[in-house]
């Protein structure tokens, strides 16, 4: 295939794009975690293509993890397709070793396309210019696209432009240095321009097929062609003379498949197949397709900030993100860093319940199933875990990776650079109940009576299961020792409160859906009660616990203890802030003694007031807001949405500004300074609440859909839509006026709550409220 021009692709307007304008090395990792490309089903870290030194990168997949010799399963680094580098004579073009005289990367969100363009020179001063846009499809999520250009600028000679296929790939291991292998090769095939290569994941047997077809685009340049393979890489070579100030046009289209959705006996055929057809009909329909995909996913999730032009670009950044991640196809978990990285190993925690998943339940229901059958089809794993533990029911593994089964590592690094036996996965446990808290919230949100009845009833008896044989009794009440609460600075403490009030609520619950499906479904329960060996003294003793689980009294000056003992710790607060507004530690205070202090890694209690609204007064409210705020060290990403939605019900609005901020730039300005390791998925989905259900005032009160909006001072308007009980709802906020569209045929209607009035709102008809 030759052709004359590349398809030109125009970055979209200043406000769609995400830029970096130069080049620094100690950006390279943490720009490849931001410059980020995918759709959900595999992911590419925004590398430079010449594979720079200090460069992480990867691609994966959804969904395929792999232990071999780690400690426990990992998400694994796939082979890549973007490799690309460009020689003159022996000297490779490379911005980390050589001059860059330009440089700058551009992520277009909205049409999901990466640009990136070099002007490098090289030891012997010998200039090119470099171009490359990259694309992995929206509407068809096994194919990606790179585009590239080549200018020599002040030479003429023969240059070399090699393009692989790389299964020379590795995890990084635990100590530094080492490396992990998942993959074994099972083929490498070479036709003219074809490539193919096939690895199979060592434990769990996924065959990943990787098909790739590069060439040049110039129809009348003459060139020598070469392939070399050098034992799990490929290598196609196109060698040519290059004419100063001409531009030189290269495509490379790639195919993607796994074992996993193509039997492994067909995964070549089928793989080859399809590349063939796709470069036979060119990319143009394919990137015009793409391009649609990407139209519609942000008509649905586009959130307009007028007025703030970097919470508008930061938010758009986070929404990407978000889109990026949604798993369409397979009903796969979200690790905590997306897939954007190693970090935390790809596994799922309760970041993707209780941060993430409100996104998709408002705007892609269907994302939203998918994620809660991930939990679903880990029931078998959360059984085996509190067996292990001599424990009854389902206990949801705090890290969960394919399987469900418990997969926290045994040591991680601690702040401070030692490595530090963990806990979490033995204790960490409001995770079980945190599941129970979305799904019943994506019921109300969906109306999706068939999800609870046919997957979520099990869910929330083998659950309230667990808890029932977790709790000691100590005289009449019942207690929850040995755990650790959202603040991991405290571990084996009694009675979490956040833990102990979850924990009331979901077998309260799940007592309630007992005696409503007993009512409207007898026959399931029959089923349910058959298949989990139910029987009403179950469900008695589960009510008996939730009545008496102890919860202390809220005490006169209104601060609630975070666990048992708590206040006769060392009382002091977070220390003076960095020049990110982090705080530093307290003079005498390190990680090894900060478990004696009262000083928390992230909102605890504050959270549980943000997930239960209704539960405690405005002025309990405002008093812990305080008290615990001075005390939290923001060491997790977690913590600035926890206080910025927590900021906007209490009134405390500025500092609700200032922490929505943080959790949207987190990434952007690598507050964290650990961006390089990937995206904080949390913090993202976070960010969407605030504008959302914080700023934009989004509730769900006694079932109905209810608003609360108030927009900072600067902000002149604020647009997003969202989905409730299967109708798109447009809602348009000035500082006092809420505009709202309700989807849907005419003369229906549904009531909404503004603030402490009730409307009846008819569907089909714009109507605008004073606020
Ligand atoms: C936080 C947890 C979080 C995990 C993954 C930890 O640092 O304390 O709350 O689930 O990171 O994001």
């Amino acid at each position: 295939m030759r052709k004359n021009n590349l398809k030109p692709l125009s970055l979209s307007s200043r406000e769609w794009v995400l830029s970096e304008e130069t080049f620094k090395k100690s950006k390279i990792q943490v720009n490849e975690s931001l410059f980020m490309l995918g759709n959900g089903y595999l992911n590419l870290r925004g590398s430079l293509e010449e594979n720079t030194k200090n460069s992480y990168r990867g691609m994966y997949l959804a969904g395929v993890f792999n232990q071999s010799e780690s400690d426990v399963e990992e998400l694994v680094k796939c082979p890549v397709w973007t490799d690309l580098s460009i020689w003159l004579e022996d000297e490779k073009f490379d911005v980390s070793t050589q001059k860059v005289l330009a440089h700058s990367q551009k992520l277009d969100l909205k049409k999901g396309i990466l640009h990136r363009k070099a002007r490098i020179k090289n030891s012997r001063g010998k200039i090119i210019t470099l171009e490359t846009k990259k694309a992995v499809f929206m509407h068809n999520v096994h194919y990606g696209y790179m585009q590239i250009s080549i200018k020599p600028e002040n030479f003429s000679g023969e240059l070399k432009v090699f393009s692989g296929l790389n299964g020379d790939v590795y995890n990084k291991g635990f100590y530094p240095a080492e490396k992990i292998k998942h993959l074994n090769l099972v083929k490498i095939e070479r036709a003219k321009e074809y490539k193919y290569l096939e690895m199979v994941t060592r434990d769990k047997k996924i065959n990943i097929a990787l098909g790739s077809y590069f060439d040049v685009c110039n129809p009348k340049l003459v060139y020598k062609k070469r392939n070399r393979i050098y034992g799990e890489k490929f290598t196609t070579e196109i060698i040519f003379e290059a004419h100063k100030k001409e531009k030189y046009a290269f495509e490379n289209f790639a195919v993607i498949y796994t074992s996993r959705e193509i039997n492994h006996n067909e995964i070549h055929r089928k793989t080859m197949e399809e590349l063939k057809n796709y470069v036979r009909k060119g990319v143009d329909v394919q990137l015009n397709q793409h391009i649609a995909a990407w139209k519609a996913k942000w008509q649905k999730a586009d959130i307009k900030i007028i007025g703030d032009t970097l919470a508008q670009k930061g938010i758009r950044y986070n929404i990407y993100q978000l889109i990026i991640n949604g798993n369409p196809l397979a009903a796969t978990g979200i690790g905590a860093k997306f897939l954007s990285n190693e970090g935390y190993k790809g596994h799922s925690f309760w970041d993707t319940e209780i941060f993430i998943l409100p996104f998709y339940m408002f705007t892609f229901p269907e994302i939203a199933k998918n994620l809660l059958m991930y939990r679903f089809h880990t029931l078998n794993g959360a059984l085996e875990n509190a067996k292990n533990l001599g424990l009854k029911g389902a206990k949801y593994a705090w890290e969960s990776a394919s399987t469900g089964l418990e997969c926290t590592p045994p040591f991680a690094v601690n702040f401070d650079g030692t490595y530090i036996p963990i806990k979490t996965g033995e204790q960490e446990d409001h995770i079980v109940s945190d599941i129970v808290y979305t799904l019943y919230k994506f019921y109300l949100v969906t109306g999706d009576e068939g999800f609870i009845k046919n997957y979520g009833l099990e869910i929330i008896y083998q659950t309230a299961r667990y808890w029932a044989s977790r709790v000691t009794k100590v005289n009449d009440k019942y207690e929850i020792h040995e755990v650790i609460g959202p603040d991991e600075f405290h571990e084996s403490v009694n009675n979490n409160y956040f833990t102990n009030y979850l924990v009331k609520w979901h077998l309260g619950i799940a007592v309630k859906l007992f005696s409503y499906i007993k009512k409207k479904d007898h026959n399931l329960i029959k089923v349910l009660f058959a298949q989990l060996k139910l029987d009403p003294h179950e469900i008695n003793n589960w009510k008996k616990i939730a009545d008496n689980i102890k919860l202390p009294a809220t005490p006169e000056n209104q601060i609630i203890e975070q666990f048992d003992g708590y206040f006769e710790l060392k009382n002091i607060k977070a220390g003076k802030r960095d020049r990110f507004g982090q705080p530093v530690l307290p003079v005498g205070t390190n990680y090894k003694n900060i478990a004696s202090t009262q000083l928390i890694k992230q909102a605890d209690i504050v959270l549980l007031m943000w997930m239960f609204p209704n539960a405690f007064s405005k002025e309990t409210k405002k008093k812990n807001y305080h008290y615990y705020e001075e005390r939290t060290m923001y060491k997790s990403s977690l913590s600035h949405c926890a206080y910025a939605l927590m900021g906007l019900e209490i009134g405390s609005r500025v500092h609700a500004y200032h922490f929505f901020m943080k959790s949207l730039l987190v990434d952007i300005n690598d507050i964290h300074k650990n961006t390089k390791d990937g995206i904080h998925a949390a913090s993202v989905g976070g960010s969407w609440q605030t504008a959302v259900q914080g700023f934009g005032g989004l509730r769900i009160k006694s079932g109905r859909l209810a608003f609360k909006p108030w927009l900072p001072r600067k902000w002149q308007g604020l647009v997003y839509s969202v989905i409730w009980k299967g109708r798109t709802i447009n809602i348009e906020l000035t500082h006092k006026t809420i505009k709202i569209f309700i989807h849907g045929a005419k003369d229906k209607f549904i009531n909404v709550d503004i603030y402490d009035k009730t409307y009846k709102i008819n569907t089909n008809k714009s109507v605008t409220y004073k606020y």
